[in-house]
């Protein structure tokens, strides 16, 4: 094999993202306008625009910048595109992002690497493993010998195509993602190995049993073990990863797995398999305590009374970085049932009602049917009376440890107020992991009894120093605590639906 790498002259690598999550279950697909915004991530971005916007945030990109630029690379920013978790990205709008970095990558050549910014669980109406195919074209327009390296989230469904045709895989650790920017910068330095002409074996293992996400937290048992593990052999000079895997992409190669590159054939198979056997040995501990929600509200309250912090709890089913739509109501519903005092709610993404407050004006009291508009079996809108309390542009910095300094776009966003339940509604949808995303409406977090949160963990990432306890609710929503409870058509045959739960058997024909 050739060398790619002229020492004489700056690396040229070309850098391109296309981030998606993708449920096949919710209810709203990803269409070229759910890019163009970039809910949570950036927007639509082309050129130095990438450069511009994909800086001083917690993504893989800002990290390939920064390894990029502190050693001289020539990069070479194609497109990137990402938009908030939803339903599978229409055909049309995944064949408009592919063929943009496809081309885009043509008219650049020749380079030396390829940096891509990738997600891993991303299904397109017209492709089920929507990164494996974008990996292959990629590959067909730079050749065998340059190296293509991917950064991925934790929650990547890896296929073997994407492990074939890429280079080396790399994922995050954490979950909640706090070292997405971290990732990148890894992921880079070892393109840039990979470039000087490094060698690289690698070693695939996929997993038989899909992990509840709200059972996949990296802050406790058995997550952080499991990753700790991966982290050790760094120093036995092995790049692993393990995905715990998106368990709502109705495909065969949705399920845990475990990808390690090495010297050697044998070291990597060896480090894939050690990590695979302690993800078995881990299945049972997979597991944790939910509540229905009047349940849960009634467990906050309790806890309330004597707590001197808040009560956090995980509106875990209708988390949007699921592919919910943010705005079902169970929640809200049991904490006004239960005259919750001191209480907040969000995000809520109701473009009407935001509309409507604004319409209204501060102090303003109006009749609303607030939310519940996605569709979700057993939800509905919520009919009140609220308060106009605080109105926003939605403009909101989000300097917590998950978002990391990004500036998310909410559009019009008000704090309603009903009772002693205050919601943060806004017009787009962005997952509440962040404490300012209720303080840019008025509410202080850390002034309330109950925080109620649209998500299932990256809210930990700056909402666990200030809880005083964390419940896990199942309000009715697209993504249930249990994947056994989706109905899968597509996924491997045998696969357990949750861990130690029944086996998968695919649906008869017809
Ligand atoms: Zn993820």
């Amino acid at each position: 094999m050739v060398a790619s790498l002229n020492q004489d002259h700056a690396p040229r690598v070309a850098l391109a993202g296309f981030v998606h999550e993708s449920n096949s279950f919710a209810p709203s697909p990803a269409d070229m306008a759910a890019f163009e915004q970039g809910g949570g991530y950036l927007p639509l971005s082309r050129g130095t625009q990438i450069l511009e916007r994909g800086r001083q945030v917690n993504l893989p990109v800002a990290g390939a910048i920064d390894h990029a630029e502190s050693h001289g690379w020539d990069l070479v920013p194609l497109t990137w595109a990402g938009a908030v978790p939803s339903a599978p990205v229409t055909a049309a709008c995944y064949h408009a992002i592919s063929n943009e970095i496809v081309e885009g990558l043509r008219q650049v050549l020749p380079v030396d690497g390829v940096f891509l910014d990738l997600h891993g669980a991303m299904v397109a109406e017209s492709a089920p493993d929507g990164e494996g195919p974008l990996i292959a074209r990629v590959r067909e327009v730079v050749g065998p010998d340059v190296p293509i390296v991917a950064a991925l989230d934790l929650h990547g469904n890896i296929s073997a195509q994407m492990v074939d045709e890429a280079d080396l895989l790399m994922g995050f650790r954490t979950y909640p993602h706090v070292d997405m920017a971290l990732t990148g910068q890894r992921a880079a330095a070892e393109l840039g190995r990979l470039m000087a002409g490094g060698a690289s074996f690698k070693a695939f293992r996929q997993l038989d049993f899909l992990i509840p996400i709200a059972w996949q937290s990296t802050m406790g048992q058995p997550a952080a073990g499991l990753y700790d593990l991966v982290a050790e052999l760094d120093a036995e000079g092995v790049c692993a990863s393990f995905f715990m895997g998106f368990p709502a992409a109705d495909f065969a190669d949705c399920r845990p797995s475990v990808v390690a590159y090495a010297e050697s054939q044998d070291q990597a198979d060896a480090a894939a398999d050690r990590i695979a056997q302690a993800v078995r040995e881990a299945e049972p501990a997979f597991q944790g305590r939910s509540f229905l929600p009047d349940d849960g509200v009634a467990e906050a309250q309790r806890l309330a009374a004597t707590a001197t912090r808040p009560v956090v709890i995980a509106d875990t089913q209708d988390n949007p970085g699921a592919g919910g739509d943010s705005d079902t109501t169970g929640m809200l519903r049991a904490l006004i049932q239960a005259d919750a005092r001191h209480a907040a709610i969000g995000l809520i993404t109701d473009p009407q009602a935001a509309a409507a407050a604004h319409a209204a004006g501060v102090g303003a009291q109006i009749e609303l049917s607030l939310g519940g508009k996605s569709g979700v079996e057993g939800d509905a809108p919520y009919a009140g009376t609220f308060t106009v309390e605080r109105l926003s542009d939605g403009r909101c910095h989000a300097t917590g440890p998950y978002y990391g300094g990004a500036h998310l776009q909410l559009g019009p966003s008000a704090c309603l107020r009903i009772g002693g339940v205050r919601v943060a509604v806004a017009s787009e949808k962005a997952q509440m992991a962040d404490r300012e995303m209720f303080r840019f409406l008025g509410i202080e977090p850390e002034a309330q009894a109950i925080l109620v949160v649209k998500s299932s963990n990256h809210f930990r990432a700056d909402f666990a120093p200030i809880a005083e306890d964390i419940l896990i609710c199942t309000a009715p929503g697209p993504m249930p605590l249990s994947p056994a409870r989706l109905p899968f058509r597509h996924l491997h045959p045998g696969i357990r639906l949750e861990p130690g739960g029944p086996p998968f058997t695919p649906p008869a024909q017809g």
